[in-house]
């Protein structure tokens, strides 16, 4: 899709507020032509749609955006917080190691990629991986929640502390809101580590199982 001269203007006052007058373009952006697996019609617009964003600066030092990937009518939505390295390479979240183990932790709830779908709340690599900024959330936001409101699943599991909070709203620890089932949108949540977070510190790894139990239960009630 051809970009409007708004949107040229745009991108080039932000370029010139963040990098002078040098222009920087860089040489191994490539969008996936196509997210994988997303057969549902209007998800796949909306990708096309929302793939040259540049409301905010990630825009300008992503090599992909991130769209999401997976099942398109899941009734179960897992949310990370934003694409590390790899994702901004492969254009497809959780590719890196933290979204390896996220398959094992699947894999033994029996489940895969195919039953489920999977995004982030931010849809560009944040540089050098730093936590997304409010502003970056808020400006990201509609998106998740335009995918959701496609993609119309029965439960989100929110990854980790950011994704939580973005979703319920609120500035919690995990631990508070770990084990209890939240709403967003009339849509149930529930919170678990990030997997990064269990690559950090393997005592994670129990509790998690217990909320991946869980998970599994509510998979099999909804579904
Ligand atoms: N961490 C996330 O939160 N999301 C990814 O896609 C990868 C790592």
């Amino acid at each position: 899709m051809p970009l409007g001269k708004k949107t040229v203007n745009h991108y080039l006052n932000q370029q010139k507020e963040l990098f002078g007058n040098q222009l920087y373009i860089s040489s191994n952006t490539k969008s996936p032509e196509t997210p994988i697996n997303n057969n549902n019609t209007d998800l796949q617009q909306y990708y096309f749609d929302i793939k040259d964003c540049l409301e905010c600066s990630l825009g300008f030092t992503r090599t992909n955006f991130v769209f999401g990937v997976g099942n398109p009518t899941a009734d179960l939505v897992f949310v990370g917080e934003a694409p590390g390295h790899n994702e901004d390479l492969k254009g497809e979240p959780f590719v890196g190691r933290a979204g390896k183990l996220l398959d094992k932790i699947l894999a033994a709830i029996s489940l895969s990629r195919k039953d489920i779908y999977i995004c982030n709340v931010i849809k560009c690599r944040p540089p050098e991986n730093r936590n997304p900024s409010s502003k970056e959330i808020e400006k990201c936001r509609p998106y998740l929640d335009t995918q959701l409101k496609m993609i119309k699943p029965k439960a989100i599991i929110a990854l980790g502390k950011i994704a939580a909070n973005t979703l319920l709203e609120n500035d919690l620890a995990l631990k508070k809101m770990r084990g209890e089932t939240f709403c967003y949108k009339g849509i149930d949540v529930i919170v678990t580590y990030h997997p990064a977070a269990l690559l950090r510190n393997p005592n994670f790894k129990k509790p998690c199982w217990e909320d991946f139990k869980m998970i599994r239960k509510t998979y099999l009630k909804i579904k």
